[in-house]
């Protein structure tokens, strides 16, 4: 069945997980995301015995050169994700963070043909899997729905640049800028009945609930998974109210909505899944490599 490297490279933290072939963990590592980390953790697991590797990192990519390229929040704006790796001699293949995750989750664990990731941290993302086929773009950037547009009279400015956007409202990012203290203490003072952060949050959950809808209307899945801190922290908060208020922007039958099956090691497991089972779409990119 063999053993799979999976590696999750994230604006802060850099992990890896070893799998066996059904996405179980046998061990771990973690490092701060620097400079080169694909360079940089791979030299922490010696010992590690594996058949393949997969990555799955922020972006944006070019997948067709296997790099990152002007990352807004990596400590370099861009870094090569094959090179680093090819030292160890097993075949590569890597993706953008969220594709991995939906990639994971459709190997091994929800084996439906229509499934939609989207992951709430200090950025908003998406991946999904639309027939059984991994959607990717011309470079590997295609679902970039955290910049659909949730209110096009809004004056808020995005990370990117844009006005209105999902991850304006939604996004840990700006959601410490807009509100004025980090998500968690957002969320605890929610919770301890604030006056200012239910407002907030009312308004929060509207944004995500529009957010979610745009997505559900794009790709029609059967399971829509969310997973990323701020949603795994507050999923008690957050199922019942995103349930209840997609009813006023859905126009299609709603999907199961999921919490993410794999908690901190979501993005690490999706990237060992891709090189466990290279999807078509992948191999189109040259991978694996
Ligand atoms: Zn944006």
């Amino acid at each position: 069945m063999g053993r799979y490297l999976g590696i999750d490279v994230g604006a802060t933290w850099t992990r890896a997980v070893l799998t066996d072939g059904w996405g179980n963990v046998l061990e771990r590592a973690k490092i701060r995301t620097g400079a080169d980390p694909l360079g940089e953790i791979s030299s922490l697991l010696t010992g590690w015995t594996f058949d393949g590797v997969g990555v799955g990192s922020i972006g944006p990519l070019d997948l067709a050169r296997g790099w990152v390229v002007n990352s807004p929040n990596s400590p370099t704006r861009q870094f090569p994700l094959v090179e680093p790796l090819k030292k160890f001699g097993k075949p590569v293949v890597v993706a953008n963070d969220c594709v991995a995750a939906v990639w994971g989750e459709y190997l091994y664990k929800h084996r439906r043909d229509n499934l939609v990731y989207m992951t709430i941290s200090t950025g908003v993302g998406f991946g999904a899997v639309v027939n059984g086929f991994l959607l990717l773009g011309k470079d590997g950037n295609a679902h970039e729905l955290g910049h659909a547009v949730v209110d096009f009279k809004s004056q808020r400015r995005c990370g990117c640049g844009g006005l209105g956007h999902l991850e304006a409202y939604v996004g840990g990012g700006n959601v410490a800028k807009a509100f004025g203290r980090e998500p968690a203490e957002l969320f605890r003072l929610y919770r301890a009945n604030d006056r200012k952060a239910v407002e907030f949050i009312d308004m929060w959950l509207d944004a995500l609930a529009a957010g979610v809808a745009t997505a559900i209307a794009a790709y029609d899945p059967e399971v829509f998974i969310v997973g990323g801190s701020i949603a795994l922290s507050n999923w008690d908060i957050i199922a019942p109210e995103l349930e209840r208020r997609l009813e006023k922007y859905l126009a299609i039958r709603p999907p199961e909505i999921k919490t993410a099956s794999f908690g901190d090691d979501e993005v690490a497991i999706g990237a060992a899944a891709l090189v466990r089972q290279t999807p078509e779409a992948l191999k189109k990119f040259g991978y694996p490599r």
